[in-house]
């Protein structure tokens, strides 16, 4: 998911590659991610590059389908700001929601589905469990936007995406527009000579 307002710091450093993030429609979103069975240092180098990737776009949370890895780990931050030294990244591997109580409706954007929000109910107060980079099991109980993230970025981890969640009609306009962005994008991507 984004953070909820645009980041504005202006200075701007060349980035190292960072892996690039999947958008919609690609059809690599849509896969069923499987479980991990280990933690080994590809998978430590993954989340490590997921969480650079996150706080770049920026983001509270990045599932590794985002980045092309059909595997169950995502990585969130839910509290971070821009100035800096409060960044506490988690990683959860496995994340399996255990309990969901009440609901709510929580207004959506994801770093996967460019330029779109939209209301999405979910449940008010979810109890997850998932394993972290020590191989350590967690259970943890949450709330509000930590809760709606969390369901949020599992959705990711069996190929749906928030715009699955809202009306046909709704998603099926979105759909449209973002085929025209493309296309827009591809023509003058042709006209200046491609993207550098
Ligand atoms: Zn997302």
């Amino acid at each position: 998911m984004p953070v909820s307002a645009p980041s504005e710091t202006g200075c701007y450093v060349a980035p190292m590659a960072l892996r690039p993030v999947l958008l919609f429609p690609d059809p690599r979103l849509k896969r069923l991610s499987t479980p991990v069975e280990q933690v080994t240092d590809a998978l430590r180098e993954l989340a490590a590059d997921m969480i650079e990737v996150m706080y770049d776009e920026p983001g509270i949370g990045l599932a590794a389908p985002q980045v092309g890895e059909a595997i169950r780990m995502v990585v969130m931050d839910t509290e971070w700001s821009d100035d800096g030294n409060d960044r506490d990244a988690r990683v959860m591997i496995n994340p399996e929601i255990l309990e969901r109580e009440g609901s709510l409706v929580w207004t959506e954007g994801c770093l996967s589905v460019p330029d779109f929000q939209a209301d999405v109910e979910r449940a008010a107060q979810i109890a997850v469990r998932y394993t972290d980079l020590d191989g350590k099991e967690v259970v943890e109980e949450c709330s509000e936007l930590r809760a709606v993230c969390f369901q949020h970025e599992i959705d990711h981890l069996d190929g749906l995406l928030f715009v699955d969640r809202i009306s046909r009609l709704k998603r099926n306009l979105y759909a449209k527009k973002r085929k025209k962005a493309l296309k827009l994008e591809e023509e003058e991507g042709v006209a200046q000579g491609g993207p550098l």
